[in-house]
Order: C-alpha cells, then sequence, then structure tokens
C-alpha cells in the first residue's frame, strides 16, 4: 500500500517564533491521528529548519522539509543553500519545481532535473511539483504539460531513485486563489499521471508512488479530494499556517 502524506508548505511565512509555536502544536495535535502508512511533513523556511528538526526529535510521524535547494553540491554560489546541507541537520524531504519558483525564479524542467539529482543523492525525499496554469488548461494542453514537466526532470532517473519521489500536482490556478480543482479534475490528472509513470517504470512503482494534490486545499474540500482512488494526500499552503486547519486536512 503506498503511503498517505499531507504536506505543510508555508512558504516564506512565519518569523522564528511563529514557526516554532505552529510546528509545536501541530507535533502534539497530530501525533495521535497518523497511523501506520501515513506522514505529515511540514516544509518550512530555511532559518527554522535546525529547530524544527530538534523539536521533532524521537517523533516518527511528523518529518521536516525545505522547500528548495541548490543544484550543485557547494562552491561559490553566495546566498544559496545545498542539498547536503539540509540533510546535515536531518531534514528529510524537500520541494522541488513548485510553480512559485519555476515563476519567480525561472526554474525550468532542466535545471529541476539536477536538483532532483543532487537531492537524491544527498538522501532528501524530493516533493515534486507539477502542474498547469490556467491558459495550458483552457487551451486544452494540461496533460502535455504535465506530462513533459515530468519526463523531463524525473524520467531520466532509475526505477529505484524514481520510487523515493513523492509527486504534487498542483494546478497554478488553484492554488492561493480559493479556487481548487474540482474532485474528479484532480482524479483524472492523477490518474493520467500515475499511469505515465506505469508507462514509463512498470506498474508496480506506479502503484507505489504518492500523488498529493496541491492547490487551495482546505478543511472543507480535503475529504472529498483525498478519498479520490488516486489522490494519496496533499500539499497545503495557506491552510497550513493555521494549527487548526492543518490538523483538520490531516484528520
Ligand atoms: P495553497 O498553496 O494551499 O495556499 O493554495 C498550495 C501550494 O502552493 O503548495
Amino acid at each position: 500500500m503506498r503511503k498517505k502524506i499531507v504536506a505543510g508548505n508555508w512558504k516564506m511565512n512565519k518569523d522564528y517564533t511563529e514557526g516554532m509555536s505552529l510546528f509545536s502544536e501541530v507535533v502534539n495535535m497530530v501525533n495521535d491521528e497518523v497511523q501506520g502508512q501515513q506522514e505529515v511533513v511540514v516544509c518550512a523556511p530555511f532559518v527554522h529548519l535546525h529547530s524544527l528538526v530538534a523539536l521533532g526529535k524521537g517523533n516518527q510521524k511528523v518529518s521536516v522539509g525545505a522547500q528548495n535547494c541548490h543544484q550543485e553540491e557547494a562552491g561559490a554560489y553566495t546566498g544559496e543553500i545545498s542539498a547536503g546541507m539540509l540533510t546535515s541537520i536531518g531534514v528529510q524531504y524537500v520541494i522541488l519545481g513548485h510553480s512559485e519558483r519555476r515563476q519567480y525564479f525561472g526554474e525550468d524542467n532542466a535545471l529541476l532535473a539536477k536538483k532532483t539529482d543532487v537531492a537524491l543523492k544527498n538522501n532528501l525525499k524530493p516533493i515534486f511539483c507539477i502542474g498547469e496554469t490556467l491558459q495550458e488548461r483552457e487551451s486544452g494542453k494540461h496533460f502535455d504539460i504535465i506530462k513533459s514537466q515530468l519526463a523531463e526532470a524525473t524520467f531520466h532517473l532509475s526505477a529505484a531513485d524514481f520510487s523515493k519521489l513523492v509527486i504534487a500536482y498542483e494546478p497554478v490556478w488553484a492554488i492561493g486563489t480559493g479556487v481548487t480543482a474540482s474532485s474528479e479534475q484532480a482524479q483524472e490528472v492523477h490518474a493520467f499521471i500515475r499511469k505515465e509513470i506505469a508507462s514509463k517504470y512498470g506498474e508496480t512503482v506506479a502503484e507505489a508512488t504518492t500523488i498529493l494534490y496541491g492547490g487551495s486545499c482546505n478543511p472543507k474540500n480535503a475529504a472529498e479530494l483525498f478519498s479520490q482512488a488516486d489522490i494519496d494526500g496533499g500539499l497545503i499552503g495557506g491552510a497550513s499556517l493555521k494549527s487548526r486547519d492543518f490538523l483538520d486536512i490531516v484528520k
């Protein structure tokens, strides 16, 4: 059975003190809700990560993730953070390919392929994001876009390495807009993603891949979205900033 994950993406929110209290609340509340093949991940700003790992120590159910890493191992890249640095402080996950990084920081599929490699090499598990813009959906190109985002950045991996990825489908038009994909729209794309993975890596790998939905997921719509056959949890932005909402989504 594949793992179910709810991951919070705090983006550039919460100062240090706020971040520590939010994480403590999440750890305290979430513990009883998370069973067996289920995991909660909190992806926080870099400056919080070391302390969050310490706060979560001994907790098997809540993991800490970063929101980005650099594509090189080390060197003269002023202001950047490497995958190895993240691993060295106990971070387990890293979000890669988020549409905000694609849009505002010009990250393309070729760069994301490198970031995926360096993350895996350093034992970080990528939460790899793909998704179409509104214009791409309206012109009927969404399946092609999703296919190329997936193939160009991840299909060079061996099956063993691909199996370490978590995929997140996040339609750009649903991120932070309050407009959620309907459960049918999301399920249709998730099934397509799983089919693409199956044709590249076979049924076993495809069936074991966790595919998250992201984009205005909230306590009201989470249950219906997560009940779809190919939706294995969510990547949560805005609603992960309030412990109560985040817990309700986890529940
Ligand atoms: P949102 O963000 O839940 O605020 O729409 C999701 C994301 O960007 O990961």
